[in-house]
C-alpha cells in the first residue's frame, strides 16, 4: 500500500527511502524560523503533528503485519488554538503545511452551515482541500485544513452570530463527523450536491484539522471557575497578560460552557493557547522571520539597486499604530504599506536619480517628512 503522506519530503525518491518520521524538534525549529514567540503552541502542535503521521505509519504497519498487539488504535489528534486575532493562529498552521510538503485549506467558520441550508456546507472545505492537491486524492487526504473562526459556531449566547443556524449546533454536528474522520462525498466542483451528480469520496481520517479561534469572553468562563485570586494575578499584569495566563488553564468544561457540545471538543484533544504580541514581539515579527516585512521591503528596494534602512524609532513607530488597530501582528502590513506606498510610488525615479541609500525616519513614518536619501556621485 501506498502511504498516502510525504513524511519526509527531503528524503528524496519515496519509493526507495523509507519514509521518515519529523522528530517534534525539527518541526519546531522549522515553525521557529517564522513564527515568532508562541513556545507553548508551537511545541504542542509539533508533538501533535509528530503524533499524527506516526498514527498514519501505524495504521499502515497494521495492515502489513499481524501482531496481537497491533489493535490498539490511535486516537487523532485534531489541534485547537485558541488566541488572539493576529497572533500566528493561521500562520502556524500554513507554516507546517509548507514544512510537510502537504496541501493545506483554509476554512471560515462563520460561514459554513449544516446541510440544507443556506450557505457553505462543511464538505465544501474538503472540496478546496481536493482543488489545492490538484485534485490528488491520496494527497488531499493526507493534508491539513485550518478552521478559522470555530469560537464563531460555539455561541449559544451571543445573538450577533446566530442568522442562520440557531444554535451553531447543527454545524458542530457536520464538522464532528469530518473531524473524526469519515468518507464524505463531495461534488468535484462545490456548491450543492445534485442527485446526477458523480461525488468523489474523500477519507477524512488522516486529514489533519486545527482549528482556531479567539474565543471572546472565554478567559471570564474560566475565571469564573478558578479563583483568580488564587493562581496569582498581581494588579501589575496588564489586562491582556491576564487573559493571556487565565486561558492557559482552559479544560474541556469550559468549551463545553462557551457553547461547544462536548463530541466536538472531544476530537480537538490538542488544546493549546497563543499569547498577545507586547512590542517587543512585534519588534522581532517586523524583522526576523525568513519572510519578515522589513526583508521583504528591503528585497523589494534592492532589486531597484537602493539599500534600504529603517531606524529603530521609526519601526517603533509602525508598531504603535499596529497596536492601536488592536489586530496583532496582522495590522504590520498594512500600517507599513500605507507608510511606505508614496515612497514605493517614486521607487523607480529615485532609482534612476542616483539614490543608492534610503533610511527611513520616525518623522516620515509619522509626519509623511521625506526620509534620508543618499545618492552616488554622478558617474563621468
Ligand atoms: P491569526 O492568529 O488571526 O490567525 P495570523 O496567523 O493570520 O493571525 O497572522 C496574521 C499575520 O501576522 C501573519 O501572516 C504574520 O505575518 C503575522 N504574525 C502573526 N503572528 C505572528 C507570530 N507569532 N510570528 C510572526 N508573525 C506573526
Amino acid at each position: 500500500m501506498k502511504i498516502p503522506t510525504p513524511l519526509d519530503p527531503k528524503a528524496g525518491e519515496p519509493e526507495s527511502t523509507e519514509p521518515r518520521l519529523h522528530r517534534p524538534s525539527e518541526i519546531k525549529a522549522y515553525l521557529d524560523k517564522y513564527v515568532i514567540g508562541q513556545e507553548s503552541a508551537k511545541r504542542a502542535v509539533a508533538v501533535a503533528v509528530y503524533n499524527h503521521y506516526k498514527r498514519i505509519l501505524s495504521d499502515h504497519a497494521d495492515d502489513l503485519s499481524d501482531h496481537a498487539d497491533d489493535d490498539v488504535e490511535l486516537d487523532k489528534s485534531n489541534i485547537l488554538i485558541i488566541g488572539p486575532t493576529g497572533t500566528g493562529k493561521t500562520l502556524i498552521a500554513d507554516t507546517l503545511a509548507r514544512f510537510l510538503a502537504v496541501p493545506f485549506a483554509i476554512a471560515d467558520a462563520t460561514t459554513l452551515t449544516e446541510a440544507g441550508y443556506v450557505g457553505e456546507d462543511v464538505e465544501n472545505i474538503l472540496v478546496r482541500l481536493l482543488q489545492i492537491a490538484n485534485y490528488d486524492i491520496y494527497k488531499a487526504q493526507a493534508g491539513i485544513v485550518y478552521i478559522d473562526e470555530i469560537d464563531k459556531v460555539g455561541r449559544k449566547s451571543s445573538s450577533a452570530y446566530i442568522t442562520r443556524d440557531v444554535s451553531g449546533e447543527g454545524v458542530q454536528q457536520s464538522l464532528l463527523k469530518i473531524l473524526e474522520g469519515t468518507v464524505a462525498h463531495i461534488p468535484p466542483k462545490g456548491g450543492r450536491k445534485h442527485p446526477e451528480q458523480s461525488l468523489i469520496p474523500i477519507d477524512t481520517k488522516n486529514i489533519l484539522f486545527i482549528c482556531g479561534g479567539s474565543f471572546d469572553g472565554l478567559p471570564e468562563i474560566i475565571g469564573r471557575r478558578v479563583n483568580t485570586a488564587e493562581i496569582g494575578f498581581t494588579k501589575t499584569l496588564a489586562k491582556t497578560e491576564k487573559a493571556d495566563e487565565i486561558l492557559k488553564e482552559v479544560i474541556p468544561e469550559d468549551l463545553v460552557k462557551f457553547g461547544f457540545i462536548p463530541e466536538l471538543i472531544g476530537r480537538l484533544p490538542i488544546v493549546t493557547t497563543l499569547n498577545h504580541l507586547d512590542e517587543a514581539d512585534l519588534m522581532r515579527v517586523l524583522l526576523e522571520p525568513k519572510n519578515s516585512l522589513v526583508k521583504q521591503y528591503k528585497k523589494l528596494f534592492r532589486m531597484e539597486g537602493v539599500e534600504l534602512l529603517f531606524r529603530k524609532e521609526a519601526l517603533q513607530e509602525i508598531i504603535k499604530l499596529a497596536i492601536k488597530r488592536n489586530s496583532g501582528a496582522r495590522a504590520l502590513r498594512s500600517v507599513m504599506e500605507s507608510s511606505m506606498l508614496d515612497l514605493m510610488f517614486h521607487l523607480p525615479e529615485y532609482s534612476e536619480d542616483r539614490v543608492t541609500k534610503i533610511t527611513i525616519t520616525k518623522e516620515f513614518v509619522l509626519r509623511g517628512k521625506k526620509p534620508l536619501m543618499r545618492r552616488s556621485r554622478r558617474s563621468a
